[in-house]
């Protein structure tokens, strides 16, 4: 009887997915429950690709990507995440997704363990699942103000333990780790002889304005891998083009992993990061503030209806506990999509400690933000 791979028939799917797919079975929902940027690709971003295209950059790039985008990319690490890398520690790929599928594949073997947070973006489990891994969760806790903790993650490491995956500015909880925070992780993880993966794809989504904390940064530090994407912060979704920046030879390996699975990514989209990286960065900025005067907005209304939320620092979510309505996020989001045509994430599908929340994206149109957060105020037993 042919049957085909377990791992993927028994991949849980991300509960984000869930709940979109069910919200398009009913009309004129507001969706607050998706992270993607509300905003189009800027204008020039858009036009260096079309140039790319007619000049005929249509085929096969390196793997790695092409030099100038790597030479441009190391040039941002050093002068705004303040990691010194050279180009060729520099890996181009298809997003921040494929960044941490090839380098999770690149470092681990299946039955290795490796530690995610929780809550955590679903698809560091999903990931692992594939690849045959073990994925271990240790708590945020509040005690820590959900940032991510030395001695909490310690706890939770055995001699299986290969790889500490680490996410700042963080989703779904917008919450940012301070330098010592990951000083002390690095520290952990080098002593150990573990590998850190540190997920910094909302690097420039720092709503109060600069650049959040980087891992590697200050000084090389061989063990830990770093990865970042083009969507969040230059409302690049679609294009599908991320990075990884990693010791010389453990980017070899990631290369290398990228020729069986995407090759390269498509010549357009590099030379449309390109002038991502190079040309006016208002854009960013322009982007950074509309999230954070809703930031401000959505945290007003919430704080005057006594709903308890956690005021992000960066990315573009609102971590919100619902218990006091009676119900579990899930029985919540259920009820405000069914009842209330407002679509937000099960905070469960973050890890079981995200059970009283849910989350929702401020990287919405603003009226439909500020209408769906008032009827989910109400639902959840505040005042409007
Ligand atoms: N990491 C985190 C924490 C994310 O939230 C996302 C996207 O939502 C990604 C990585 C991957 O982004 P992309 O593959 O679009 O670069």
């Amino acid at each position: 009887m042919r049957k085909p791979s377990k791992a993927i028939l028994h991949m849980r799917r991300s509960g984000i997915r869930e709940i979109f797919d069910l919200a398009n079975t009913i009309p004129e929902v507001i969706h607050l429950e998706m992270g993607e940027p509300n905003f189009a690709t800027p204008a020039h971003i858009r036009a260096a690709a079309t140039e790319a295209a007619e000049a005929g950059f249509t085929k096969y790039t390196p793997n790695a990507g092409i030099p100038e985008l790597r030479d441009a990319l190391a040039k941002k690490l050093r002068e705004r995440n303040g990691i010194e890398a050279d180009p060729s520690q520099v890996v181009v790929t298809p997003g921040g997704i494929a960044a941490l599928y090839t380098t999770l594949l690149s470092l681990c073997n299946p039955g290795d363990e490796i530690l995610v947070s929780d809550p955590a973006w679903p698809n560091y489990e999903m990931i692992g699942h594939v690849q045959g891994l073990e994925v271990v969760r240790y708590p945020l806790l509040e005690e820590d103000s959900l940032e991510p903790s030395a001695e909490v993650v310690e706890r939770h490491l055995t001699s299986r333990t290969k790889v500490v995956v680490v996410n700042s500015p963080g989703n779904p909880t917008g919450v940012v780790a301070d330098r010592e925070r990951l000083t002390e992780l690095v520290e952990l993880t080098r002593h150990r002889g573990l590998w850190l993966v540190s997920d910094e794809v909302y690097d420039e989504m720092m709503l109060d304005g600069g650049v959040a904390p980087s891992a590697a940064a200050p000084g090389a530090a061989d063990h830990v891998v770093s990865v970042f994407s083009f969507s969040k912060t230059y409302a690049m979704t679609g294009w599908r083009v991320g990075y990884a920046v990693a010791a010389a030879d453990i980017a070899e390996l990631v290369v290398r992993t990228q020729e069986p699975t995407t090759s390269c990514v498509n010549g357009p989209a590099q030379y449309a990061a390109l002038a991502a990286i190079e040309g006016p960065q208002d854009c960013v900025i322009e982007m950074r503030e509309a999230y954070r005067s809703r930031r401000d907005r959505v945290g007003s209304l919430l704080t005057e209806a006594g709903v308890p939320h956690v005021r992000p620092r960066g990315a573009f979510y609102v971590w919100i506990d619902v218990s006091g309505s009676g119900l579990d996020g899930t029985g919540f989001a259920r009820r405000l999509l069914v009842d209330h045509h407002v679509a937000v994430t099960p905070g469960a599908a973050f890890g079981i400690r995200g059970e009283r929340f849910v989350r929702i994206s401020l990287a919405t149109e603003p009226d439909q933000l500020i209408e769906g957060v008032e009827r989910l105020v109400e639902m959840s037993g505040g005042a409007v």
